[in-house]
């Protein structure tokens, strides 16, 4: 029977991506061929970097992930309904973290809701690390603007961008 490429989409706001979603990307690696890391234009969350911004820091930090799983990594932009942009980019699983059980409620009902729009694709719940499990781009937006040591929640590209938009935001 001919193997077809499995394709998986792992979305999220990654406002900035973290040590925590780079665990997540680097599991993904082990489920899927291919996978789209679709990063959503999220306006209602108001978020600190602009989408052209978070995409270019996910796509600068996700190509070591890339070379060290030798599976192929993308990363886009997306403001449509997500089921949508899976069917579209061919995927047939959406890969989402799941720390602690904040996130259970949430994901439960996104991912009932996804199903129901498309039974084609599988959400798949993915576990990080001890490690990473409490990392939030939230948090690590508060401790950065409060000075604290944010080195080992974020890979050292997002520390800088944080650095600068600590800067820019001090300035205005
Ligand atoms: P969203 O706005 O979709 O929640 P996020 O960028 O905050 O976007 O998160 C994207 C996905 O990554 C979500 O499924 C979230 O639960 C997961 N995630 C984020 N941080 C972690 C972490 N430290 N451990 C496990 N999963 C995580």
């Amino acid at each position: 029977m001919p193997r077809t490429e499995k394709i998986g989409v792992y979305p999220g706001t990654f406002d900035p991506i973290t040590n925590g979603h780079l665990d997540i990307i680097a599991r993904g690696a082990r489920v899927v061929d291919r996978l789209i890391v679709a990063v959503a234009v999220s306006t209602g969350k108001g978020p600190m970097l602009s989408l052209d911004d978070r995409v270019g820091l996910t796509r600068a930090v996700t190509s070591d992930v890339a070379q060290e799983t030798g599976i192929v990594i993308e990363v886009r932009p997306f403001s449509s309904l997500l089921v949508q942009f899976a069917r579209e980019v061919g995927a047939s699983v959406i890969l989402r973290g799941l720390r602690a059980i904040s996130d259970f409620d949430f994901e439960f009902q996104l991912a009932g809701m996804n199903y129901r729009l498309d039974p084609s694709i599988e959400t798949v719940f993915l576990m990080a690390s001890e490690r990473h499990q409490f990392i939030s781009s939230r948090f690590v937006k508060e401790i950065a603007w409060l000075g604290g040591d944010v080195s080992s929640f974020v890979p050292p590209l997002t520390e800088r961008r944080l650095e600068a938009w600590v800067k820019e935001q001090r300035q205005s």
